[in-house]
């Protein structure tokens, strides 16, 4: 017996998706509500460690990530200059154990397509460009308000709808994403041949230049700098700019620079980094958010993605194991999830402050343990 039998799930990424896939395989009926038409046309890389590779073996996805995606397990570190040449290759942790590579990175729209397809598989309801508008809820359930004014009666509401959850607001809670200073351009180009794994450069023109592999062919490729707001530019401007600072690195930077073109210009985008922790309960009664509803950080230790998934996952977990929902399943819930989500937020934040500070002792490898420490166990 499930705590629940009807749930409705608001978000069709990662969180959302992992959530739908373990209920609908338990039985549960799921209506997973996708406010896109697609969300499998736009998007470039991911990079995706052991931790979340274990969860999307768990979810029936990991053949196809593995074969989709390029796997790589070790970080090299260029130094700034024409050459670029390595100065280190460092063993990345297997953070999803010695079953699964350190890392494989991967397109996400063919990440996505693999999670909705298999929530279509094992029976969930996937339905696209609905939104969730509104919900009330009382002890036993919640009337949830789609976008076209219809409604209908779940055991639970999930959450799942990403950084700026209108879920989130509607339950009260006001913490919610801020800046912490620093902008990111991306860009999806074809991979130099010599390029066999991520290579970060520290330092240059600014805080980071890196490239992740997504297959034999295709990477994305970064340089993440003071936050500046550069949303007004039009596409040609901004990848004008990207160019501009991606000149001024050497090595494999040499042939990114050459894709960063006008023709590929809606290949390239910007993003500020924000971050954000609801430090509360994740649960008003029968309403739960999850994913970076919950939480987000910069993606310097690349593991927004991952606890997203762990946070669906450790849900289905308590929900399918429970017969009722109750204090217990919530608190079980909380005490799985909040302090591992907590380390995440933090170590993610204090790597991109100690950029910006430019602070040079700072004990990265000690705080990378502490990090790898925290996921390699099962959520
Ligand atoms: C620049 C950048 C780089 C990143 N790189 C990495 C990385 O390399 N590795 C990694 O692990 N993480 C990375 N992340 C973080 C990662 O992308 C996120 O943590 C992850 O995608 C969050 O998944 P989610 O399912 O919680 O939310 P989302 O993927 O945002 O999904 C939420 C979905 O909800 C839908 N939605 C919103 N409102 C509603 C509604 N009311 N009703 C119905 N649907 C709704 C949206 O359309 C969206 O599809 C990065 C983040 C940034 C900003």
């Amino acid at each position: 017996m499930t705590a629940v039998t009807r749930v409705a799930i608001a978000g069709g990424g990662v969180a959302g998706a992992t959530a739908a896939i373990l209920l609908a395989e338990q039985g549960v009926h799921v209506d997973l509500f996708e406010s896109k038409d697609d969300i499998s046309a736009l998007g470039s890389g991911i990079t995706l460690q052991g931790n979340a590779l274990r969860v999307f073996d768990r979810l029936g996805i990991w053949e196809k990530v593995k074969e989709s995606g390029y796997a790589f397990n070790v970080l090299g570190i260029r130094a700034p200059g024409p050459e670029a040449p390595i100065v280190a290759q460092i063993p990345d942790a297997p953070m999803g154990g010695p079953d699964y590579p350190a890392t494989v990175g991967m397109y996400r729209p063919d990440l996505a397509k693999f999670l909705i397809e298999r929530a279509q598989e094992v029976g969930a309801n996937v339905h696209f460009g609905t939104t969730v508008a509104s919900f009330t809820s009382d002890d036993e359930g919640v009337d949830v308000t789609l976008g076209d004014g219809s409604t209908a009666r779940y055991d639970l509401l999930v959450g799942a709808d990403g950084l700026n959850s209108g879920i989130r607001a509607l339950m009260g809670i006001e913490t919610k994403p801020e800046r912490t200073g620093m902008g990111i351009w991306r860009a999806f180009v074809k991979k130099p041949a010599d390029v066999t794994n991520t290579d970060l450069i520290y330092g240059g023109p600014v805080y980071i230049a890196g490239y992740c592999p997504t297959s034999e062919d295709m990477m994305y490729a970064y340089v993440v700098e003071d936050y500046t707001d550069r949303f007004g530019l039009s596409p040609q401007e901004g990848v004008e700019v990207m160019r501009g600072i991606a000149a001024q690195y050497g090595g494999p930077w040499k042939e990114i620079v050459q894709e960063l073109t006008p023709e590929n210009a809606s290949h390239v985008n910007y993003t500020a980094f924000t971050a954000h922790l609801v430090e509360e309960p994740w649960n008003r009664g029968r309403v739960v958010i999850i994913g970076d509803a919950a939480h987000s950080c910069p993606p310097t230790v690349a593991q927004g993605a991952a606890q997203g998934a762990e946070d669906g996952l450790v849900l289905a977990d308590v929900l399918t194991k429970h017969d009722t929902v109750s204090q217990a399943m919530w608190d079980e819930f909380h005490e799985r999830r909040i302090p591992r989500a907590t380390k995440i937020v933090e170590a993610s934040v204090q790597l991109g402050k100690w950029q910006l500070e430019h602070n040079r002792d700072a004990d990265v490898p000690g705080l990378m343990r502490s990090v790898a420490e925290t996921v390699i166990p099962a959520p």
